[in-house]
C-alpha cells in the first residue's frame, strides 16, 4: 500500500462502486440521487427499514441524555432490555455485546465454561455444520471451518469438529468425552439458504439431552423476525440451551446478544466475560425500541404474509426463466434464489435493474427486505428479477456457458 492510494480502508471488501447517503424504509438513494429499492437491509439488519421514525426518535432521546456508560455501573435500560428478550425465549440471562462473532464468542466460552464448572474442563469441543458461518474472529472462524476463511491466520482454534449438515449419524460418531456442545444455525444464511430438515433439530436436542450436552442455536441471522417469528427456533419447535442474537437486534445500531438459561450459564461469575461497549446506552436503547415495534400485534404476520407473497412470485419467474434460475429456499423474508448462471452475475443484472440483494454461498442470491417492506415494494423487487432474468437469458455470454 503506498501513500497514493485511492482508499484507505483495508482492502478486505470487494466493495461495489455505490455510496449511499440517505435511507428511507426499504429505498436507498445514492449520493448523486438515484434511488434502489433494498433488498439486502444491511444483510439482515435494518429489519425496521431506513430511517424508521420510532427508532430515530429513541437514539435521538437517548443522545441527549447518556451515550456510554461503563459495565462497571448498574444499566437500568440494559436490565430491562434483557429481561425482555428473556421473557421472550428460554432464557435467565443475556450477555450484551457489539457485534455477531462476538455474541457467537461468548456462547463458545459459556459453553466451555458450564463443563469447566460442572468439573468437566476437558468437555471443551463443539460440534459444528458444513456450511456454517458463525463470524470472523479466531474462535468464530475456527467454529466456521471454512478453509478460505481460515487460510494464513496460523492454526485455527483448537476445540471444533465439523460433520456434514443433516448428518445424524456423524453426530452420533462424533460425541465424545470431550464434547461440550453442538452449535448450528436454524437456517444456514451466508451458507446459501441452507436448512436441514426439521427431524434434525429435535435429534439434536435429544442427543444433546441424553449426553448432557449443550445446543447452541445461532440466531445471529435468523433472529429478531427475520424468518418470520421474533426466533427461527420458535417455528422449529425445538429450544435450545444457548443463543446469539446481532444483526436486526439494534435496527443498524451495533449489538449482539449471548442468551443462556441459568444452568448453561453456571459458569459465567464476575471477571470471566465481559465487553467495553457492550450494552452501550445508545445500543441498549436503538433494542428496545426495536422489540418495542416488533412486539406490536400483527408484526409478525405481515413478515409472514410478505414472505409467502415473494415466494410465490419468485417460483412464478423460476418457471419462466430456467435457464437462470432454478430455486427459491428460505423462511420468512431469510430468502434464497439458487442462480444457474453465476450468482455473482444475477446479483449485478438486478442492480442494473436497482434492486440490491447478496449474494451467498451454494450459488445462492439473498432476498432480504426489511421486514416492513409493502406488498408494491415485492412487486417492484420481482418485476426487477424478470427484467434482469430476461438480460441475463438474452445474453450470449451466458448461453454459451449453459
Ligand atoms: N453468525 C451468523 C449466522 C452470521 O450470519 C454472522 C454474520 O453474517 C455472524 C455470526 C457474524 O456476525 P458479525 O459480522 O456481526 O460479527
Amino acid at each position: 500500500m503506498t501513500k497514493s492510494a485511492t482508499s484507505h480502508l483495508l482492502p478486505v471488501f470487494a466493495r461495489v462502486d455505490l455510496a449511499f447517503e440517505r435511507g428511507e424504509g426499504a429505498w436507498l438513494t445514492t449520493t448523486n440521487g438515484e434511488r434502489y429499492l433494498d433488498f439486502t437491509s444491511g444483510v439482515a439488519v435494518n429489519a425496521l427499514g431506513h430511517a424508521h421514525p420510532y427508532l430515530v426518535a429513541a437514539l435521538q432521546q437517548q443522545a441527549t441524555k447518556l451515550w456510554h456508560m461503563s459495565n462497571l455501573f448498574k444499566s437500568p435500560d440494559g436490565e430491562r432490555l434483557a429481561s425482555r428478550l428473556c421473557e421472550q425465549s428460554f432464557a435467565d440471562f443475556v450477555f450484551f455485546a457489539n457485534s455477531g462473532a462476538e455474541a457467537m464468542e461468548c456462547a463458545i466460552k459459556l459453553t466451555r465454561k458450564h463443563h469447566a464448572a460442572k468439573g468437566h474442563p476437558e468437555r471443551y469441543r463443539i460440534i459444528t455444520f458444513e456450511g456454517a458461518f458463525h463470524g470472523r474472529t479466531l474462535a468464530t472462524l475456527a467454529a466456521t471451518g471454512s478453509p478460505k476463511y481460515l487460510e494464513g491466520f496460523g492454526p485455527p482454534v483448537e476445540g471444533f469438529d465439523q460433520v456434514a449438515l443433516g448428518d445424524l449419524d456423524a453426530v452420533k460418531k462424533t460425541i465424545g468425552e470431550n464434547t461440550a456442545g453442538i452449535l448450528i444455525e436454524p437456517l444456514q444464511g451466508e451458507g446459501g439458504v441452507r436448512a436441514a430438515p426439521q427431524p434434525f433439530f429435535k435429534a439434536l436436542r435429544q442427543l444433546c439431552d441424553d449426553n448432557g450436552l449443550l445446543l447452541v442455536f445461532d440466531e445471529v441471522q435468523t433472529g429478531m423476525g427475520r424468518t418470520g417469528e421474533l426466533f427461527a427456533h420458535r417455528r422449529l419447535g425445538v429450544t435450545p440451551d444457548v443463543m446469539s442474537l446481532a444483526k436486526a437486534l439494534g435496527g443498524g445500531f451495533p449489538i449482539g446478544a449471548c442468551l443462556a438459561t441459568a444452568d448453561a450459564a453456571a459458569g459465567m461469575t464476575p471477571g470471566s466475560h465481559g465487553s467495553t461497549f457492550g450494552g452501550n446506552p445508545l445500543a441498549v436503547a436503538a433494542a428496545n425500541a426495536v422489540l418495542d415495534v416488533m412486539l406490536k400485534p400483527g408484526f409478525f404476520d405481515h413478515v409472514q404474509t410478505m414472505s409467502l407473497l415473494l415466494k410465490q412470485k419468485l417460483a412464478a419467474v423460476i418457471d419462466r426463466y430456467p435457464g437462470v434460475v432454478s430455486e427459491v429456499r428460505g423462511e420468512g423474508l431469510l430468502i434464497g434464489v439458487k442462480a444457474v448462471v453465476p450468482s455473482g452475475d444475477l446479483v449485478a443484472a438486478l442492480r442494473a435493474q436497482r434492486l440490491l440483494t447478496v449474494g451467498a454461498g451454494d450459488n445462492v442470491v439473498r432476498f432480504l427486505p426489511p421486514l416492513i417492506v409493502t406488498e408494491a415494494e415485492i412487486e417492484q423487487g420481482v418485476t426487477s428479477l424478470e427484467q434482469a432474468c430476461a438480460a441475463l437469458a438474452a445474453d450470449p455470454k451466458q448461453r454459451a456457458a449453459q
